[in-house]
């Protein structure tokens, strides 16, 4: 595999939720709406929904706490099952003979998406955020939702799926669809669903960033790797933005933030790196920190004036070695992320949330274990190789 796809890969790897909550940033304006949702569960500021596999459950980073989303006195929140609960009374099950996709809380208000059995509609449900009052709002024409959503004032942006029909085949064959995907852009007031564009393929880093109500997302396609825009004030698409060079070959991997891509340009002589950026309104491209000593590195994640890297070490080609390091751009200091010394392992481990410029969310990464865990701790704690953090394990 060459470097290029390597990086891409370890890329996808690790940021599949590394979109910020700030990644929805009005000038001026903090947004308390913006969440991001992954795999199902959804990430806010201050806690997660978590889809327990047919319940759900609101988990507290701060005090690792669960709460069924349900306040119905004496339930004792039973799952669907055929046989043995058909008609679930708790608020906190999604509606019956539905797949769930979503659940996030938009405006003080719990918004469900599920997919009924009808091919490429789902149904969005509203409720009371205890889940009370629910009741279905609409139905948009979507497959369903891959992997990764985030909510901005009131629009709800994804990766859509469609199943289409592929062409030349027997008709009655049973496998003539095939999975396609879009940028969906859903206004949860007017409950108009915008498809942006049709592709074939699906890279999990779409990594969704609205900045001055302009969305910009990552494209992927074959040898395409641009920025892609659209315009959320009249939902007009903009020329795309292509992306920096890291070094001859190949392209920098870009981390977006408080209005500007951030990236990492090798320096091979110096043997060191800088990190430049470019202004997403005026597209001026500028050095914000010269000569980092660090080698193949590839910025993965900003928060405030943290930036996190990822460094391939070995100078055998093919032999990967990453490590992880925080680098403080007031400090000018370099950390090397490792949590291993909490006996867990860091492999996983940078599967972060920046919360607010303070704290990050890790995913905690243990083998053999089916249950998610996570880790909430502040970035300093984590520099300080502190035992000052919050785990939570999520039931499924
Ligand atoms: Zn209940």
């Amino acid at each position: 595999m060459n470097t290029k796809k390597r990086i891409y890969l370890l890329i996808i790897l690790i940021t599949v939720i590394l979109t910020f909550l700030c990644g929805c940033n009005k000038k001026e304006s903090s947004n308390n709406n913006t969440v991001v949702t992954y795999e199902r569960n959804s990430y806010s500021k201050n806690g997660m929904i978590i889809y327990e596999g047919g319940l759900l459950a609101y988990y507290d980073y701060k005090t690792g706490e669960r709460s069924v989303i349900c306040s119905r006195p004496e339930c004792t929140h039973q799952k669907y099952n055929s046989q043995t609960n058909p008609d679930p009374s708790c608020a906190a099950v999604p509606p019956k003979q539905t797949i769930f996709e979503a659940a996030v809380i938009i405006n003080d208000y719990l918004y469900m998406f599920v997919l009924p059995s009808e091919i490429n509609k789902m149904d969005i449900y509203k409720s009371d955020l205890d889940g009370e009052n629910r009741i279905k709002v609409g139905q948009v024409n979507c497959g369903g939702i891959a992997d990764k959503a985030i909510v901005c004032e009131n629009f709800f942006i994804f990766t859509g799926k469609e199943l289409t029909k592929k062409d030349n085949e027997d008709e009655l064959s049973v496998s003539t669809f095939q999975v396609k995907y879009f940028t969906g852009i859903l206004d949860i007031n007017t409950l108009e669903l915008f498809h942006i564009e049709s592709y074939e393929k699906h890279r999990m880093s779409q990594n969704f960033y609205v900045y001055n109500n302009i969305l910009h997302y990552y494209y992927m396609d074959e040898d395409v790797y641009e920025i892609r825009r659209v315009n959320l004030s009249d939902i007009t698409v903009l020329e795309p933005l292509s992306l920096p060079m890291k070094n001859e070959q190949e392209k920098a991997y870009c981390v977006m933030d408080k209005g500007y891509m951030y990236y990492i340009k090798d320096d091979l002589i110096q043997s060191s790196a800088d990190i430049r950026r470019i202004d997403l309104m005026t597209l001026e491209d500028e050095v914000f920190i010269s000569g980092i000593e660090i080698q193949d590195g590839t910025l993965i994640g900003i928060s405030d004036k943290y930036f996190f890297i990822c460094n391939n070490e070995s100078n055998i080609p093919d032999e990967e070695k990453w490590k992880f390091i925080i680098y403080d751009s007031d400090e000018k200091t370099i950390d090397i992320y490792d949590m291993s010394y909490s006996g867990v392992q860091t492999r996983l481990a940078t599967h972060l949330i920046n919360l607010n410029g303070e704290y990050i969310l890790l995913y905690k990464y243990i083998e053999g274990n089916m249950h998610a865990s996570y880790r909430y701790m502040k970035i300093e704690s984590l520099i300080n190789k502190s035992y000052d953090f919050v785990d939570t394990d999520v039931i499924y």
